[in-house]
């Protein structure tokens, strides 16, 4: 009889080992039915969540592990098209309590897209990108949000395309050829 302290030991041994290889049997199976269900994938297609259509992988992006997502490429785009333009009127909102938000030379202020930010000094990075990528965590206190509204009330001139362009190109055309 062992002293019950070993014996203890060895029982807790034995149970790791146990538990380990049920653990390994456990991912050959998930792994097997991944593969199965990757296979019949590859050839029927695959189920997009949203649409409800079986379309082929390759309208589907691949995520890390090399699965397909759950949503095809084009429910994907639609959706990120539409938490876009979301987040850029939330954006507008936002930045209207702090600025008039028009061309600063012309007064220019139908549509968002056609105004940029010029930058007055060193350009540190692009506003339009940052619009372009904001998600609802970028409107907590002191997030993205508060830091692009700080950089456009500080560093950064509202311009119209057409303005801006004129801006940065110093030459107006002339239309008729002195003599
Ligand atoms: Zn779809
Ligand atoms: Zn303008
Ligand atoms: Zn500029």
């Amino acid at each position: 009889m062992l002293p019950i302290y070993l014996s203890l030991k060895k029982r807790t041994r034995e149970y790791i080992v146990k538990i380990g290889i049920q653990q390994i049997r456990m991912a050959n199976t998930i792994q097997g039915q991944r593969t199965v269900v990757k296979d019949i994938e590859d050839k029927e297609g695959r189920h997009c969540k949203t649409c409800r259509k079986t379309l082929s992988v390759d309208l589907f992006y691949k995520r890390k592990n090399g699965r397909c997502e759950l949503v095809c490429k084009k429910c994907r785009s639609r959706k990120r098209d539409k938490e876009h333009r979301k987040y850029k009127q939330k954006f507008i909102y936002h930045l209207a309590n702090f600025i008039d938000i028009k061309c600063s030379r012309c007064g220019y202020n139908r549509n968002f897209s056609a105004l940029d930010f010029h930058h007055k000094g060193k350009k540190t990075y692009s506003i339009a990108r940052e619009i372009r990528n904001l998600t609802q965590s970028s409107f907590k206190e002191n997030g993205k949000v508060d830091l692009l509204t700080e950089e456009i009330l500080n560093n950064c001139e509202i311009l119209c395309a057409n303005c801006h362009r004129e801006h940065h190109t110093k030459y107006f055309m002339k239309l008729k050829k002195k003599d």
